[in-house]
């Protein structure tokens, strides 16, 4: 207690040339805010018993303080799991295009809703709406936050108490949060199931339809599991048919809303937007950060009447796309109409990357490590689209011994890596990791068998 008096006060802290220095790089409020808490931590720490800090030491912690304070927890980090649309590490990475077109629209004004050859107020659906509707033949297009609000929203906007006809094959979760039920209701929509869990007949549907007069028929896409054994549902077309014959509007939710053909790539075939359409659903929804290889957004197309109501729900404001997503969304889109997708766009770059090449890259890491074995492995898609769905890779993996500690230290690095554990040992999935971020990988696995080797 009686040596408390010798600790310096926070004024006289705040004219040191180390306070100027920390006051100058972040600012005086939250460098205040370290002092008394760095102050009232030794104060603590005297009365039971320990010495009075040098003022040195105290800045050490004080700096110590804010920079926990200030780092941020939003990090770029380098994917070497091999799931590509890993949804916790941010789904799709953005082509060079979109993410240029968002730096510009985010540093200054842009034409989001203002018309530059007449002037006047303009609005901010037409950017990406030209290209989604020559890109997929519909009538009209809305681009709102994500895939979860355009469902919402459409059926908010179309079939408030009233009823949706659903399979019961298709009440699913998406993850997140998002179940099919869940949204209905929150929609006002009343859900009518139709079918069994594991089978559903056009009958069905048909009885549903005549008995209920429903404002909507609703087709999920069962993004992440796969029904398998004693199944049956109808085609697309047959339910649409269905739905049209008593005039009833159908809406197809797709998910993942590839635009180019998955089975190309040796993968099972994901329903594609331009199958939908094909089918005569009329309005398809979808996400932008999925197969799409965007921003997050939900994209909804379809009949312009129906695309029409909903944008003139209230709702429709409250889950519009920002400037940022629609810049990035409108540069991702152009790819796919200039037929360079595969080339420019990220996760199908990632799809699309033959085996050899892959082992090409695996053995280069090895070169350059000195180290590690390589090992026939298997990529997923994930971002919830094509379940059970794997691609050929071969992976980079150490022996060093306790790979979750590895694995622990990678994820502490700059930038963080999030690699995987196969047969007990760390592993590395090339398939994800941008060729840019190759160096940084390969720097930071070096660390760490320098630290292994006694
Ligand atoms: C992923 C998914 C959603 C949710 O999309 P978000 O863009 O993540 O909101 C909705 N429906 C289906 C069928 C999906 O696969």
């Amino acid at each position: 207690m009686s040596d408390l008096h010798r600790l310096p006060s926070i004024e006289r802290l705040l004219q040191t040339d180390q306070a100027s220095r920390l006051l100058a790089e972040f600012g005086r409020p939250l460098t205040l805010d370290a002092l008394r808490a760095v102050l009232a931590d030794v104060r603590q720490a005297v009365q039971n018993g320990a010495d009075i800090p040098e003022t040195d030491e105290l800045f050490v912690h004080i700096n110590d303080w804010l920079y926990a304070a200030t780092q941020p927890t939003l990090l770029p980090v380098i994917n070497a799991t091999g799931v590509i649309l890993h949804t916790n590490l941010g789904r799709s990475p953005l082509s060079s295009e979109a993410s240029r077109a968002v730096q510009q629209v985010a540093t200054g004004y842009s034409s989001l809703e203002y018309n530059l050859e007449s002037g006047l107020r303009g609005s901010r659906e037409v950017h990406a709406e030209a290209l989604l509707t020559r890109l997929t033949g519909a009538e009209a297009a809305l681009v709102v936050n994500n895939n979860a609000a355009a469902v919402l929203l459409a059926l908010s906007a179309l079939a408030k108490r009233r009823a949706v006809v659903i399979s019961r094959t298709q009440l699913v979760e998406i993850g997140g949060g998002f179940r099919v039920p869940e949204v209905m209701k929150q929609s006002g929509a009343r859900l009518v199931e139709v079918g069994a869990t594991n089978r559903v007949h056009l009958t069905d549907y048909v009885t549903a339809i005549e008995e209920t007069g429903p404002a909507l028929v609703l087709h999920a896409h069962s993004s992440n599991f796969k029904i398998i054994g004693f199944t049956s549902e109808p085609t697309l077309a047959e339910v649409v048919g269905a739905s049209h014959q008593h005039r009833v509007p159908f809406l197809d939710d797709l998910g993942s809303g590839a635009l180019l053909d998955t089975a190309l790539y040796g993968l099972s075939h994901e329903p594609t937007v331009q199958e939908s359409l094909a089918a005569g659903a009329d309005l398809v929804c979808f996400s932008g950060d999925k197969l799409l290889g965007g921003p997050q957004a939900g994209i909804i197309i379809g009949r312009k009447a129906l695309i029409q109501k909903l944008k003139k729900h209230p709702l429709a404001r409250a889950v519009r796309a920002d400037k940022l997503c629609l810049a990035a969304l409108s540069e991702t889109l152009l790819h796919y109409l200039k037929n360079e997708a595969v080339q420019r766009i990220p996760v199908w770059q990632m799809i699309g990357q033959t085996p050899d090449h892959i082992r090409q890259r695996a053995q280069h890491w090895q070169t350059v490590l000195g180290s590690g074995r390589l090992v026939d492995g298997l990529s997923t898609v994930g971002g919830g689209s094509l379940p059970e769905e794997t691609l050929p890779t071969t992976l980079l993996v150490l022996d060093a011994p306790k790979p979750n500690q590895v694995l622990a230290r990678l994820r502490c690095g700059i930038p963080p890596v999030v690699a995987r554990i196969e047969a007990d040992c760390a592993a590395f999935d090339p398939r994800t990791v941008l060729p840019e971020q190759e160096e940084a990988l390969l720097q930071q696995i070096k660390h760490i068998l320098q630290d292994q080797t006694p």
